[in-house]
């Protein structure tokens, strides 16, 4: 919902201020429509249905993976592709991805978005929308279908508790509307602390992160501990080198006592061998006696894109989680989830189906 476009209509309509507020609050529970709005007037309804879009964005696909993933591919009004992912986990948690772009203009070399057509930023209406479009499947679902067995993931429904921006885009190189859209996730349920916004690593993006109000997770894609390895991989490593973008994460967690999520794609022969784990330790160690642990690494299986890139095997992955653990850092490896639908990191590239 364009809440600016939604401010000007009710204005121009001689409308009393807190409507706005009735609206949003019926939007950020999921409502289908403004026909829902009970507590509007009928003319007023219609009107809104008349002029006033309820999303910005149109949804032109929706593919479910057995495991319960739903990945939605949109368009904006003027026709940009952009994709978000819902994951439900057993425990109840509810996890969605969204794009901050249409297209990313980085050209990670193993990453699917990249390779696509750089579109535009994205507004915080756009961003918002993607996360109202699962907010409203999960909670029509839930009223629609009582029926459905409840052993099944898929059919549990909950609200959405947890917000990445891994989708599509570097969120930092649009970080006025991934911050305005962040205000508003809280109505919906996802609360700042469970919000994550993931980078790159563009410093100045991380330096405002650290600077504003809300308590939000900082993620850092870093998957090589070497300059030249990371240039390869990723490279605007050559204007942010490692040694600076780990600095300015460190600043992170002196200002905002949040630790750093470390995001590290295995990829075979390329990333994954021993002595890379023990540089990967040295780089994220605490660099002075009694320093708290202010990273976290998280070891993502590869999930195929057009790349010429293998993913590591298990036992590689789990060989180097060990590694990095002897050496005092903490890592997890990362559930693949929506792999058979290309909804899993880095297969986001809009692709119909
Ligand atoms: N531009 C930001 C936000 C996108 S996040 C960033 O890079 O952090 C997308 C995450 O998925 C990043 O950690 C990225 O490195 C990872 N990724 C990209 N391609 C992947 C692939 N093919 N397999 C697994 N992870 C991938």
């Amino acid at each position: 919902m364009d809440l600016q476009l939604l401010h000007q209509t009710l204005a121009a309509r001689g409308e009393p201020r807190f409507r706005a507020r009735q609206i949003w609050a019926w939007a950020a529970k999921g409502a289908n429509g403004y026909e829902e709005m009970t507590n509007l007037p009928a003319p007023l309804r219609d009107a809104l249905s008349r002029e006033l879009p309820f999303s910005s964005l149109a949804l032109q696909s929706e593919a479910h993976a057995n495991d319960g993933t739903v990945k939605a591919l949109f368009a904006t009004i003027d026709g940009r592709p952009l994709e978000a992912v819902l994951m439900r986990y057993r425990d109840g948690r509810r996890s969605i991805c969204v794009s901050s772009q249409s297209g990313c203009p980085l050209t990670c070399t193993f990453c699917a978005t990249g390779s696509m057509k750089f579109g535009r930023n994205l507004t915080a209406s756009e961003i918002v929308d993607q996360a109202l479009h699962f907010r409203k499947i999960e909670s029509s679902a839930r009223r629609d279908i009582p029926s459905r067995p409840s052993t099944s993931i898929g059919a549990r429904r909950a609200p959405i508790t947890h917000c990445v921006f891994m989708g599509m885009g570097e969120p930092m190189l649009n970080l006025d509307a991934v911050l305005a859209a962040c205000e508003r996730l809280p109505d919906i349920g996802i609360t700042h602390r469970r919000t994550t916004i993931s980078t790159v690593g563009w410093i100045p993006g991380i330096e405002r992160l650290s600077e504003q109000d809300m308590p939000l997770r900082l993620a850092l894609s870093l998957h090589a501990a070497d300059d030249a390895l990371r240039s390869e991989l990723m490279p605007v490593n050559e204007r942010y080198p490692l040694a600076e973008v780990v600095e300015a994460c460190r600043a992170f967690y002196a200002r905002k006592r949040r630790r750093v999520f470390v995001e590290y794609v295995m990829l075979a022969g390329v990333n994954d061998r021993y002595e890379q784990a023990l540089a990967l330790a040295r780089a994220l160690a605490p660099t002075r006696e009694g320093e708290p642990k202010m990273f976290k690494v998280n070891l993502i299986p590869y999930n195929p894109t057009d790349s010429s890139y293998r993913g590591s095997s298990r036992e590689s992955i789990a060989a180097f989680r060990t590694a990095l653990e002897a050496h005092g850092i903490p890592a997890t490896v990362r559930l693949t989830r929506g792999r058979d639908i290309d909804a899993a990191c880095g297969q986001l590239a809009a692709r119909r189906g």
